[in-house]
């Protein structure tokens, strides 16, 4: 599969209805460029991670089109979705999902491991990206033996181990303090501004309004986007 184009995703017109009849995505319509840094904002229910889920490949819309670096999601066979979605998208979620009992060495590894690269390669770019992250100094740690920073931190770090084309990250800093929350948003602010592209769902008013893009959902549907200067409320 081909990329490199400017922009990373695209929906055009994308609806998700999930089964059960709930609609958690109307009709949304938007592009994120390669190497924007991209805030998602609104209330709870408003169809926030459902549009990040999209993003990522986790799930297809019910109607319209999503395309991945140029890729439209909905003519790939699910083989070929897993490999975009091991290769080109890194997650982030508000738990930290490390698996239990294992290094954080070995987690940030395993990120590599549908890429094919040998162990030892593997294991090379996992210390690289927790250097990165500033864990250098924790990598034979278990998680549990971590802060909550530290492993959002690492998280972060197996995210961006493969050098994906976009970095999704679901309220990362909601199970933070404010002092762990600060440094792992100034760690992708970071990211960014070495190029990768990121997309935050936030709902820290604080964080939202120092991005430089920010998306506002309210019902599943698409309702502020300063990149295209529509209002953002201020009601959220
Ligand atoms: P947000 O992240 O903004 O809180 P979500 O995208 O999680 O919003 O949810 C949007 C709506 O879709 C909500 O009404 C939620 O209950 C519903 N929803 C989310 N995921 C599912 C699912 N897997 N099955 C059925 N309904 C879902
Ligand atoms: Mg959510």
């Amino acid at each position: 599969m081909s990329g490199g184009s400017a922009t990373v995703v695209e929906f055009d017109a994308v609806s998700k209805t999930y089964p059960g009849g709930v609609t958690a995505l109307s009709d949304v319509s938007l592009c994120v460029g390669r190497g924007e840094l991209v805030g998602v904002v609104g209330p709870s229910g408003s169809g926030k991670s459902s549009m990040l889920h999209l993003m990522g490949s986790l799930d297809r819309p019910s109607a319209g089109r999503v395309l991945i670096d140029g890729h439209d999601v909905a003519r790939l066979s699910d083989r070929e979705v897993s490999a975009l979605r091991a290769t080109r998208i890194g997650f982030v979620f508000q738990q930290f999902h490390l698996a239990v009992g294992v290094p954080v060495l070995d987690s940030v590894a395993d990120g590599l491991l549908y890429a094919g690269v040998p162990l030892r390669r593997r294991r090379a770019q996992a210390a690289e990206a927790l250097a990165r992250v500033g864990l250098s100094h924790r990598v034979r740690h278990l998680p549990h033996q971590l802060s909550g920073g530290e492993r959002q931190r690492a998280a972060v770090a197996r995210a961006v181990v493969g050098g994906p084309s976009v970095l999704l990250a679901d309220e990362p800093t909601g199970n933070l303090d404010s002092a762990s929350g600060a440094a792992v948003l100034e760690l992708l602010r970071e990211l960014h501004a070495s190029g990768t592209t990121v997309v935050i769902i936030t709902h820290d008013r604080e964080i939202a309004a120092g991005l430089p893009r920010r998306l506002e959902m309210r019902d599943g549907r698409l309702i502020g986007d300063t990149a295209r200067n529509t209002t953002i409320g201020a009601a959220w």
